[in-house]
């Protein structure tokens, strides 16, 4: 942290590991060096490639995104357990820089019902890890699976013993997405203050959106000292999913007198790499998915259309392309009002009189009333009604120049300012 209190806060990507092991998202050695490509021009600090053991398929992307991307850090997961490390070490072998990511449970449900384990045991079996996983690299990571609703003081311990044995982070995962954030931001600032050797390490926060406070709880984890953040493009992952990275790293951008950290994403690449990854995936993201859904730029409302045409900054707190979106959309449909069937119908060549735009406008709710959006070709179907209409009138004997010329006389006393009628919709 400097002197003005901003910190800097490395992103570690798992989209290639928490994420595609969601169901659904699996994605083909090839896929994820797409991805993996993607993520180094976003300028993630860390890839998760995946988890070597799990499967052949995962042991060969790890080689083939250690072989094939050079400047981020290669992670790849492994249980506190020796073929595990051994399987990530080999993986990995490749990589400019690596990292081991090793973890075992420490709460007391997991420990005894999922582990039959005991304390000591989990204990012995974390430190032989870390020593294990020093031997390929010096870069390693712990994570103490179900952190959050683990038994503080045993915790504490843990941690003080893997970074005593060699573990440069330590992640601190809300695995079932079970924490709050005035919850989780005590949570971290206890653990920094009662380990001992916490400045040896830094920490990290994996948080789970089961609740939807996956971003909300990743924010509180880095007022609490959490200088990792684990995030996902388009919050892909187990479940509910993780946090959303976009999401993450707009808010320290948009709101950078609240959010008090930097990244080094290049933010203009993140509506790419989102669209990447459903194109691989085959899964759509919300429509009304923050800063990259469909609609996360798009305006319907009347009311809305009207103040993005004065003065964007109205209705929108960041500009689309900041995260690589062309422009905003103003989309037709029944809530919209005359300035933005205007607007469009500037936008595909055609000028209006305001009689036309009377009817125009009301031809278009028509058609949204029975459609959900009105598009380009239905304006351009919308115009050749009126000039057509317009036709037989101005062909009576002798009138017809003088009609067409009142045809043509778009609109000098109409300028589009003089236009205050701006539909309906939510105002609020
Ligand atoms: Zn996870």
């Amino acid at each position: 942290m400097d002197g003005s209190g901003i910190c800097d806060v490395v992103v570690f990507d798992t989209t290639l590991r928490d994420g595609e092991q969601a169901p659904g998202f699996s994605m083909t050695t090839p896929e994820k060096l797409r991805l993996a490509r993607a993520l180094d021009r976003l300028g993630v600090d860390i890839i998760e490639a995946g988890f070597p053991l799990a499967s052949s398929d995962d042991a060969e992307a790890v080689k083939a995104i250690s072989n094939g991307i050079r400047r981020p850090v290669i992670a790849a997961l492994a249980r506190a357990a020796e073929r595990d490390i051994v399987c990530a070490g080999e993986a990995l072998a490749s990589a400019q820089r690596k990292r081991i990511h090793t973890f075992i449970a420490t709460s007391d449900l997991h420990l005894e019902r999922k582990l039959h384990m005991t304390h000591d045991q989990c204990f012995n079996a974390a430190v032989a890890a870390i020593t294990h996983a020093r031997k390929y690299t010096d870069d390693v990571q712990f994570s103490a699976e179900d952190a959050t609703r683990s038994d503080l003081d045993f915790l504490c311990r843990v941690i003080e013993a893997v970074i005593n044995a060699g573990a440069t982070t330590i992640n601190l995962p809300d695995t079932v997405g079970y924490s709050t954030p005035d919850e989780i931001e005590a949570f971290f600032a206890s653990i920094l203050n009662r380990v001992p050797n916490a400045d040896k390490a830094i920490f990290s926060t994996h948080c789970h959106n089961d609740l939807g406070l996956a971003v909300a709880n990743s924010l509180a984890a880095v007022r609490g000292g959490a200088r990792q953040v684990e995030c996902t493009i388009n919050g892909i992952g187990e479940r509910a999913g993780n946090a959303a990275l976009e999401e993450m790293v707009m808010v320290s951008r948009v709101r950078a007198d609240r959010a008090k950290f930097t990244t080094r994403i290049h933010t203009q690449h993140i509506f790419a790499t989102s669209q990447l990854l459903t194109e691989v995936t085959g899964q759509a993201v919300q429509a009304n998915k923050a800063i990259v859904g469909r609609n996360a730029f798009a305006h319907e409302a009347g009311i809305h259309q009207d103040g993005m045409l004065k003065d964007r900054r109205t209705y929108e707190i960041m500009r689309p392309e900041d995260v690589g979106v062309e422009s905003t959309t103003l989309v037709l449909g029944k809530h919209s009002g005359r300035h933005a069937v205007q607007q469009r119908m500037s936008d595909i060549g055609v000028t209006l009189t305001r009689a036309e735009l009377d009817r125009a406008y009301r031809l278009m709710t028509t058609i949204a009333d029975e459609r959900k959006n009105v598009t380009d070709d239905d304006l351009r179907a919308i115009v050749a009604q009126l000039r057509e209409q317009a036709e037989p009138a101005a062909a009576a004997p002798g009138s017809r120049k003088v009609a067409k010329a009142a045809g043509a006389r778009p609109a000098a006393p109409d300028a589009p300012h003089a236009l205050v009628e701006f539909g309906y919709g939510h105002g609020v």
